[in-house]
């Protein structure tokens, strides 16, 4: 997105140069002047915008996030709080909603003093007639995940006034956390390494955490009013359907949005700074209501491995628009199954050869040809079944003829129970606390699995193994998997398999 600003602020420099706007105007389906539109090989339209705070209020032409109006959702002034550093908090989660048609009216004026725009510098954006409320998301990645809980983690582990752990329950959470890597499944590429290191947290470290890590790292811990309170950064992102590409249930949208509103009011409650980010997560629900799918769907994370790929194609500044549009099927080929070493697999010899390789980490129960050493590693070995019980697979029966008459053999836990309640059920996503697994194994047709499992360890102390009786387990579907678990989709395709929900976001 820096590179796209920069095609939009540079003056052009020839005639046959367009900026990123201008260009948009040229292909966009609602130009119709014959000298535009006949060279025009496709039309393109910008559907919305994904990008952090300091970008949205340079492309907007707004006041940045350490401004009092800088809210690019609501009309409110924020307030100043600290002594030494100057922190804006804004603590009001009913301020009037911004709209798309009186964008342009945001500035001091006779009737309103909100300083959120410079009425002398005007967006070029409003010249696409972009909507310039709605049309720039409020990014989950950045706001919610680095911002809101990312700032969380700091303030447990380092921050005397914002929660900050003593000594013992940091080093309990410290041997939980080490303990925990080696049960990690291999669809995360990176470990939790330990919480005083959390302000250097790779993005996708801080999202695992709070999707799977954050209930088993701080139970006991925390006290429950706290934990309960930062556990509704979890459940707003579950009730905003995640990783979900169909339209969100709105009574979910409002119960969001509640939640969030909720978790808002209580950080002031406890004298946490609500924070630009802290606050403006209360307005994500907007956006799943608007653009009809989960909250990941609309985050910066699938764009940011392409960073590099966008900037070499923007950097040269000719036809910026038809660049990424070229890019983008391309980016289209590279998420066709690859060798470790990324070449692009397309025929089925080939496939197989690679799956019995075991190379990709995506597929969660991976196909092994002939059922070879398929699913008895651990700790990739849990899944869940159609009829709501988890097991541990220590078999595979691989079958040559129809690969959905396979069989899976494991183990299955003889009690499940809710892991907790609050802030909700968690057997309401099938999150549970599983023990006594059974001695005798079971067969099942691979067909009936349902969700790959991240298992945890419930308090451990010492080495946990499965065989311990007294030992419970965290059992946490991979929210990516649920309904695909038995392969990659593409993979699925290849070999002629149907059935089952397809969901390619991988982490
Ligand atoms: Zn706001």
């Amino acid at each position: 997105m820096k590179e796209l600003a920069n095609t939009v602020s540079t003056p052009l420099r020839g005639t046959e140069r367009l900026s990123a706007i201008d260009e948009f105007i040229r292909l966009s389906p609602d130009t119709d002047e014959s000298s535009l539109a006949n060279k025009r090989h496709f039309t393109a339209s910008l559907r919305c915008v994904i990008a952090d705070s300091p970008m949205r209020s340079y492309l907007k032409q707004s006041k940045g996030h350490s401004g009092y109006w800088a809210c690019d959702r609501c009309i409110q002034k924020g307030e100043i709080c600290g002594d030494g550093s100057r922190v804006i908090v804004m603590r009001n989660v009913n301020a009037p909603l911004r709209n798309d048609a009186d964008f342009l009216s945001y500035h001091v004026n006779d009737f309103s003093n909100d300083d959120h725009l410079d009425p002398n510098h005007i967006s070029p954006f409003v010249r696409l007639n972009h909507p310039m409320v709605t049309g720039f998301v409020i990014d989950p990645m950045h706001t919610m995940i680095d911002g809101a809980f990312g700032r969380r983690l700091i303030g447990f582990a380092s921050v005397p006034g914002e929660g900050k752990l003593s000594k013992t329950q940091l080093a309990e959470v410290n041997t939980r956390i080490a303990v925990f890597k080696s049960w990690k499944v291999n669809d995360f590429d990176r470990y939790v390494e330990n919480l005083n290191g959390c302000g250097n947290y790779k993005m996708h470290v801080k999202r695992q955490f709070l999707y799977y890590h954050l209930y088993p790292v701080f139970e006991g811990i925390l006290p429950d009013i706290d934990l309960n309170h930062i556990m509704m950064l979890q459940y707003s992102m579950l009730l905003l359907g995640s990783f979900e590409s169909k339209p969100v249930h709105n009574s979910d949208i409002i119960e969001a949005q509640k939640i969030l509103n909720m978790y808002a009011v209580e950080l002031s409650e406890r004298d946490i700074p609500c924070r630009f980010v802290s606050h403006q997560i209360t307005h994500m629900p907007q956006d799943v209501a608007k653009y009809k799918c989960g909250t990941e769907k609309l985050s910066a994370f699938q764009y940011e491995s392409f960073l590099i790929f966008f900037r070499r194609s923007l950097r040269s500044g000719n036809l910026p628009t038809e660049q990424l549009r070229n890019r983008l099927v391309e980016k289209k080929k590279y998420q066709l199954p690859t060798t470790a070493s990324g070449v692009i697999i397309d025929n089925k010899v080939q496939l197989l050869l690679e799956a019995k390789r075991k190379s990709n980490a995506c597929a969660p129960i991976q196909y092994h040809h002939k059922g070879e050493n398929l699913p008895k590693k651990m700790p990739n070995n849990f899944c869940a079944l159609s009829d709501g019980s988890i097991i541990v697979c220590s078999d595979f029966v691989y079958d040559d003829v129809n690969v959905s008459h396979s069989v899976i053999v494991g183990r299955k836990f003889r009690c499940l129970q809710p892991a907790f309640v609050k802030p909700y059920l968690s057997s309401d996503y099938g999150i549970y606390l599983g023990s006594n697994l059974s001695e005798v194994t079971e067969r099942w047709p691979v067909t009936n699995v349902t969700a790959k499992i991240q298992a945890f360890p419930r308090r451990p102390h010492g080495k946990p193994n499965l065989g311990d009786k007294n030992q419970e387990w965290y059992l946490i579907p991979l929210r990516h998997t649920i309904k695909n678990v038995l392969w990659n989709p593409r993979w699925k395709t290849e070999l002629g398999l149907t059935g089952g929900e397809e969901h390619e976001q991988v982490f």
